[in-house]
C-alpha cells in the first residue's frame, strides 16, 4: 500500500508542496524539491515537469530521476513522445510499458530508456495547457486511480503557482506558453461600432483567490456539497421562471443546465477532487479545467455549446462558495474578454470603466449586442481562439469598425491606435457642433432626423445627438431583457420615462415585435423551421392578442391626454392593419369607460416591412395615419436573404435598381396621398444610402443615435434635386452599379458619404 492509498495521503503530499513553494529558495531549487517530493510520495523513480513554449515544444524544466544535465536541454518537438500525447489529448496517460507505445520517443541525454511505467498528466490552467507532469518507474506497473488523482491535484496546484508568476523569472514567463506575448490581430465580426484601447479583464467571473490546499478535506467536501445544493436550488428556481440574472436563456438551455447541475459524474468528480486534499474552490477549478481542455478540442458545435453551460455552472458554483466577483471592481480602461455575455450582466458593469468588449462567440443580433450598441460600447465577436490567446492585463485594441482585435500591440501600433481614437473623438465633437442646426439640403429640403431607441439607456442620446424625436421605439426590448413578463405598470413606467425625456419631441412606439429571432426566455415557444417567415410580430399579436392588449393599455395610460403615436410591425395585408387598429380603439374605449384619461389624438401607422404591403399601399394609406419603412425586414424579404445569416445578409446591395424602384414607389405614394413616410431600418443611418433615400423622396429618417451627426453633415452638403436626376439615369444603366456612380459623384461634389 503506498502512502496515497491511506486516508489523508493526498493532503500530506499537497501540504509538503505548499511548504516547498512557500520557502525562500530559488525557483529552480523549489521546483527540484517539488518533483522530488512527488516522486517520493508516489513511490516513483522519476518525476519530471515539462513546460510548454509558445511554439508548442516542451522543455524539461525540472526532474528527479532523469539526468539533471538534461534540465533546460531536452526539448520535445510539438506533439513528440508520450508527453506530446498528453498535450494532444489534454488527458492523463497511464502506461505499464511505455517503450511499446507508438508515440514513445527516446532522448539518450535523459537516460530514461530503462523506465517502463509512465504516468503523465496535463498541467492546465483555465483550459490552457501549460505543461506536463510525469512520473516513471523502472518496473512495469499500472498506476492506481489514486495515483492519477494525486498527480492531477499536484498539477492543478502547480498550474496556479506557475501562473501566479512567482516561480518563473520574467524572461522565463515570456518564453513559456503561459503568457502569450506576441502581438496578434484576430479578425472577427463587427457587433458594435467604436474603438477602444485598454487592459484585458477576463470575464471568468469568479477567480480563485482562496487557498488551493485544504486544511481539512472533510470540511471542504461539506462546503462543496452545500454549494452544490444551493446551485441546484437556484437552477431549479430559474427553470421555474423565478428571477435570475442569466440574461435570457431559452427553456432548452435551462433544461441542459438542469441536467448538468444534476449530472452525477460531474458531481462525483468534484467531490473526489475536494476529498483528495484540494480546497472546494480548487476542486471546482480543476474539474472545470479538465472539461474545458477536453471540449476545446471538440469540433462538434453541440459539445462546445455544452462547454459553455458547464463553465457557467462552475462559475455559479464558485459564487456559491463565496468567490470574489472581479467584475464588480473593474480597472480603468477595462476591455472585457468573454466567451459570451448576457445583456443583464452587461448593464450591470461600470460603463465609466468598461471601454470595450471582445467575445469568442457573440452575434450582432444578440440581446447583449443591442445593449452594447445602446451603451455605445465597441464590441467585436466571433473571435475564434480568443480565450486561449489573452491573459488578464494584456493590452487590447478593439476595432468595432473593422471587426478586428489586436492583442498586445507594439508601441508604434499603439500610437497609431491612440491617434485613431483621438481622430474619432474630434469627429464626434464636430458632429456635436451640428447638433442644433436643422438638417436642410443645399436646395432647401428640410429633412427630419429622428433616432431609434428601445432602452432607458438610449434616452440621454436624445439631447446629446440632437435627434428631433424617436422615430422608432422598439418596445420588445424591455420584454427581451426582463426575467419575467413585464407588468403593465412596469411598461407604463418605461413609456412615461421615454415621453418625459422626449418632452415635446414626438415618439413613435412600435408595438411588440416578438417571434422570429426575438423569443422571450420565460415563454415556451415552438421551434419554427423558418422563423423569419414564421409566426412573428402582428401575426402573433393578432392570433393571441392578450399581450398586445396589455401593452396598448400601458401605452394609453402613459400617454394620458396627450398624443399617441403608435405603429404596428410587419403589416402584410390591409386587414391586419385594420384588426390592429380595432384592438387599439377597443382598448381606448375600455379605458375611457373606466374613467382613465385617453389620448387627445392618436396617430396609428403601419410599418412597411413586406413586399406584399408595398403593393397595397394606396388602400393602406387610406387608413394608416403614416407609414414607416422597416428596411431591415423589407430588404430581407425583397431579396429573400436572411438578415441574420452572414453568408447572405450583405450579399445584395440595397442600392440595386430593383430595390430603389420599390422604395421610390413608397415615397411617391406617400407624397401623393399626403401621408407621411419615414424610413427606420439601419440603411437610413448610412450616409450613402441615406443620400439615395432622400433623393428618392423620403424626408424623414430615423437612425441609430450615433448616425445622426454623420447623416446631418451629409444632408447639409447634398443637392437633393441634382442627385435625384442623376439617380434616375444611373438606375437605367445596369452595367455600372449605382453605388459606383454615387461614389464618383460624391467625390466630385465633395459630398461626405
Ligand atoms: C426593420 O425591420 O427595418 C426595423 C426597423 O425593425 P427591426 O429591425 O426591429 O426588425
Ligand atoms: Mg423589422
Amino acid at each position: 500500500m503506498n502512502a496515497l492509498s491511506q486516508p489523508g495521503g493526498h493532503s500530506q503530499l499537497l501540504r509538503q508542496i505548499r511548504s516547498i513553494m512557500a520557502s525562500e529558495d530559488l525557483a529552480q531549487k523549489r521546483l527540484d524539491g517539488l518533483v522530488e517530493s512527488i516522486a517520493r510520495n508516489l513511490h516513483a523513480q522519476v518525476c519530471s515537469l515539462y513546460l510548454r513554449h509558445s511554439d508548442n515544444s516542451m522543455e524539461l524544466w525540472a526532474t528527479h530521476g532523469l539526468a539533471a544535465s538534461a534540465v533546460h536541454v531536452t526539448r520535445l518537438e510539438a506533439g513528440e513522445g508520450l508527453v506530446g500525447e498528453v498535450v494532444r489529448t489534454s488527458r492523463p496517460l497511464n502506461l505499464d510499458d511505455a517503450p511499446v507505445h507508438p508515440a514513445f520517443s527516446f532522448h539518450p541525454e535523459t537516460g530514461e530508456d530503462p523506465f517502463h511505467a509512465f504516468l503523465g498528466v496535463p498541467v492546465l490552467r483555465g483550459g490552457r495547457l501549460l505543461g506536463v507532469l510525469a512520473i516513471q518507474n523502472r518496473e512495469s506497473r499500472h498506476y492506481s486511480d489514486d495515483d492519477v488523482e494525486a498527480l492531477q491535484n499536484v498539477a492543478m496546484v502547480l498550474a496556479e503557482i506557475v501562473a501566479s508568476g512567482d516561480l518563473l523569472s520574467a524572461s522565463e514567463l515570456e518564453s513559456v506558453a503561459l503568457r502569450p506575448s506576441r502581438t496578434e490581430t484576430l479578425a472577427g465580426r463587427r457587433i458594435s461600432d467604436g474603438l477602444a484601447l485598454g487592459q484585458a479583464v477576463l470575464h471568468d467571473p469568479a477567480r480563485l483567490r482562496t487557498a488551493l490546499i485544504a486544511e481539512d478535506p472533510e470540511t471542504e467536501k461539506r462546503r462543496l456539497q452545500d454549494a452544490i445544493k444551493a446551485l441546484r436550488a437556484s437552477v431549479d428556481a430559474l427553470y421555474q421562471g423565478k428571477g435570475n440574472r442569466l440574461g435570457g436563456p431559452s427553456r432548452e438551455v435551462l433544461e441542459a443546465y438542469r441536467m448538468f447541475a444534476n449530472d452525477q459524474a460531474w458531481l462525483d468528480r468534484l467531490c473526489e477532487a475536494a476529498g483528495s486534499g484540494l480546497s472546494a474552490e480548487a476542486a471546482v477549478e480543476r474539474v472545470r479545467g479538465e472539461h474545458r481542455a477536453r471540449l476545446l478540442t471538440a469540433r462538434s458545435p453541440y459539445l462546445r455549446e455544452r462547454l459553455h453551460d458547464l463553465e457557467d455552472l462552475a462559475n455559479r458554483l464558485l459564487r456559491h462558495l463565496g468567490a470574489v466577483d472581479e467584475l464588480a471592481d473593474l480597472p480603468e480602461n477595462a476591455v472585457l474578454v468573454a466567451r459570451n455575455i448576457g445583456p443583464a450582466e452587461l448593464l450591470e458593469l461600470d460603463r465609466s470603466r468598461l471601454k470595450g468588449l471582445v467575445l469568442e462567440e457573440g452575434s450582432p443580433t444578440s440581446h447583449a449586442a443591442i445593449v452594447a450598441r445602446a451603451l455605445r460600447l465597441p464590441v467585436v465577436g466571433h473571435l475564434t481562439g480568443l480565450l486561449d490567446r489573452v491573459s488578464a492585463g494584456d493590452t487590447i485594441f478593439v476595432d468595432g469598425q473593422m471587426g478586428e482585435v489586436t492583442l498586445r500591440p507594439e508601441p508604434d501600433a499603439e500610437m497609431d491606435m491612440r491617434a485613431r481614437i483621438t481622430e474619432r473623438r474630434l469627429r464626434r465633437a464636430a458632429y456635436a457642433r451640428l447638433r442644433d442646426k436643422p438638417a436642410r439640403t443645399l436646395d432647401g429640403q428640410r429633412i427630419t432626423l429622428s433616432m431609434n431607441a428601445g432602452l432607458r439607456v438610449d434616452l440621454p442620446q436624445l439631447d446629446e445627438s440632437g435627434a428631433e424625436g424617436i422615430g422608432l421605439f422598439r418596445t420588445e426590448f424591455q420584454f427581451l431583457l426582463a426575467e419575467h413578463l413585464p407588468h403593465q405598470n412596469e411598461q407604463v413606467q418605461l413609456y412615461r420615462a421615454v415621453l418625459d425625456a422626449a418632452g415635446d419631441r414626438p415618439v413613435v412606439f412600435r408595438t411588440l415585435d416578438l417571434g422570429g429571432d426575438k423569443l422571450l426566455p420565460y415563454v415556451a415557444h415552438e421551434r419554427e423551421g423558418n422563423p423569419a417567415m414564421g409566426w412573428r410580430a402582428m401575426r402573433m399579436a393578432l392570433d393571441r392578442p392578450g399581450l398586445l392588449r396589455y401593452q396598448l393599455r400601458a401605452l394609453i395610460e402613459a400617454t394620458g391626454g396627450g398624443v399617441l403615436n403608435i405603429m404596428f410591425p410587419l403589416i402584410t395585408t390591409v386587414d391586419e392593419f385594420r384588426a390592429a387598429r380595432a384592438l387599439l380603439d377597443a382598448e381606448i374605449r375600455r379605458m375611457a369607460r373606466f374613467g382613465h384619461a385617453v389620448p387627445a389624438h392618436v396617430n396609428a401607422g403601419a410599418m412597411i416591412e413586406t413586399p406584399a404591403i408595398v403593393w397595397q399601399l394606396e388602400e393602406l394609406l387610406r387608413e394608416a395615419a403614416f407609414i414607416s419603412v422597416g428596411a431591415n425586414d423589407l430588404m430581407q424579404y425583397f431579396f429573400a436573404a436572411d438578415r441574420e445569416n452572414p453568408k447572405v445578409a450583405e450579399r445584395y446591395d440595397i442600392l440595386n435598381p430593383g430595390a430603389l424602384r420599390m422604395l421610390g414607389h413608397i415615397a411617391r405614394l406617400s407624397r401623393k396621398t399626403g401621408r407621411p413616410a419615414s424610413i427606420c431600418g439601419e440603411i437610413a443611418g448610412q450616409c450613402a444610402e441615406a443620400a439615395v433615400l432622400i433623393a428618392l423622396g423620403f424626408d424623414a429618417l430615423s437612425v441609430p443615435p450615433a448616425a445622426i451627426g454623420p447623416v446631418k453633415r451629409m444632408v447639409l452638403a447634398l443637392n437633393r434635386k441634382d442627385l435625384a436626376r442623376k439617380l434616375t439615369r444611373w438606375m437605367r444603366q445596369p452595367q455600372i452599379p449605382v453605388r459606383e456612380n454615387l461614389m464618383a459623384y460624391a467625390r466630385q461634389k465633395g459630398l461626405p458619404l
